[in-house]
């Protein structure tokens, strides 16, 4: 059973209740788009179940699942070369208290990153 916050965004996306096109979808994880990309590709992959951060996250098998779902959606897409972050509490400059990792593609990056 995922549970859900009812005043989270992504909560509203996993349910269904916000309308998105999924690049990829288990019973417990989801990937989309992001709505404001910072490259050519962007994608969120989060747990359909509601954690705060990955400092919250105390299922172990899900944070696996949502790892791996990162490799299926890159290596299903061809994509060789990719950044993957998650951001962790404000300073780091999280903005949405879901758990998620992004997947960003397409151009260069520069390392360390700012
Ligand atoms: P972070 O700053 O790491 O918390 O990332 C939050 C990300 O969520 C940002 O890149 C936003 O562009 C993205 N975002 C916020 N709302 C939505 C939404 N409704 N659909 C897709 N992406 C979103
Ligand atoms: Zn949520």
């Amino acid at each position: 059973m995922n549970k859900f916050d009812e005043n989270c965004i992504f909560c509203k996306i996993a349910k269904g209740e916000i309308p998105t096109t999924p690049v990829y979808e288990t019973e417990d994880v989801i990937a989309f788009n992001d709505l404001n990309p910072q490259a050519p590709v962007h994608i969120l992959v989060i747990p359909k179940s509601h954690y705060p951060s990955l400092s919250e996250i105390d299922d172990v098998e899900l944070l696996g699942k949502v790892a791996n779902a990162v490799r299926e959606i890159t290596k299903k897409l061809g994509i060789t070369s990719y950044r993957t972050v998650i951001n962790t509490g404000e300073q780091a400059g999280q903005t949405v208290m879901h758990l998620h990792f992004h997947i960003m593609a397409g151009r260069e990056f520069t390392w360390p990153a700012g």
